[in-house]
């Protein structure tokens, strides 16, 4: 068979779009191949730490500090396998649409105020500072108080992850148009235009030498959808990333209670 002249030029449009589809199909691929080396290697680190301890103690003659240490590694790595293990089975269940919801009212500031002491003692070990502020006293939206902890924590973790020493990560709730609206402001690493389009991508991570998944902003997005809000992130190199979170209002709120009467 000859081809005459250029068949890209021939093909035209539909040339450009095959090419198009060609280069995604190899972009993907190489996604899930390094999702795979990266999995295995969170995966092996946690593992090959529980082993090593656990043979430790197991050929005895350690003294009870020792063996306490051994064990405090031995519990944490294995919190590690867990929560790594459970983002991945959310990812599942929420690309296999099968993520239920217990739904009832949520306090946003309340929330936010127990992410902070959550993630207190991993953001002091940078002294990096938490902050909530708030233009108001309640943010009252309908959604899964846990599912929702899950998509701050993991904004919060990350804005701590990428953090400089000694800075601050604002928190910032306001109400806008019908909706509430939760900032998480750091002032970190930042990240620049080009990466910025894909950081919400499932496997995808600007550098794959921090560990994680790659999976922990496609989920939150994913959550934050499945409660009919939306989630942008806003960013520059060098200075900083916000990540606002838009959920809907509880409309109907009745005024907050007065203060209960002091019983005698
Ligand atoms: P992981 O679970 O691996 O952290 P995420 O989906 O949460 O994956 O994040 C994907 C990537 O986005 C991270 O690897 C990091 O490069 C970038 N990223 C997320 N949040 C921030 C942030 N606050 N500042 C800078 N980079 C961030």
């Amino acid at each position: 068979v000859r081809v005459e002249g250029d068949y890209r030029y021939e093909l035209g449009e539909m040339g450009s779009t095959l090419n198009y589809m060609a280069e995604e199909i190899v972009r993907s691929n190489q996604i899930k191949d390094d999702f795979i080396s990266s999995i295995s290697h969170e995966l092996r680190t946690p593992l090959t730490s529980i082993k090593g301890w656990s043979e430790t103690l197991d050929s005895g003659g350690y003294d009870p500090d020792e063996t306490r240490i051994g064990m405090g590694i031995i519990s944490k790595e294995t919190e590690r396998l867990i929560g790594l293990v459970e983002e991945l089975l959310d990812f599942s269940k929420l690309q296999q649409n099968e993520m239920k919801l217990t739904m009832k009212r949520v306090e946003l500031r309340e929330l936010l105020k127990e992410i902070v002491l959550n993630v207190w003692a991993k953001a002091e070990l940078k002294k990096v500072k938490l902050r909530v502020e708030s233009d108001g006293d309640y943010f009252p939206v309908y959604g899964d108080a846990n599912r929702l902890k899950q998509v701050f924590l993991n904004l919060v973790d990350n804005a701590v992850k990428f953090s400089h020493e000694s800075s601050v990560i604002v928190l910032h709730l306001s109400i806008e148009d019908g909706w509430v609206r939760a900032d998480v402001r750091d002032s970190g690493i930042g990240i620049d235009e080009e990466n910025l389009n894909r950081v919400k991508d499932r496997f995808f991570q600007v550098n794959t030498q921090g560990g994680g998944t790659g999976l922990g902003l496609a989920i939150t997005q994913q959550l934050v959808e499945l409660h009919e809000g939306r989630l942008d992130m806003t960013s520059e190199l060098g200075v900083g990333t916000t990540v606002s979170v838009k959920l809907p209002l509880l409309e109907g709120e009745p005024q907050p209670e007065a203060e209960p009467a002091v019983q005698p």
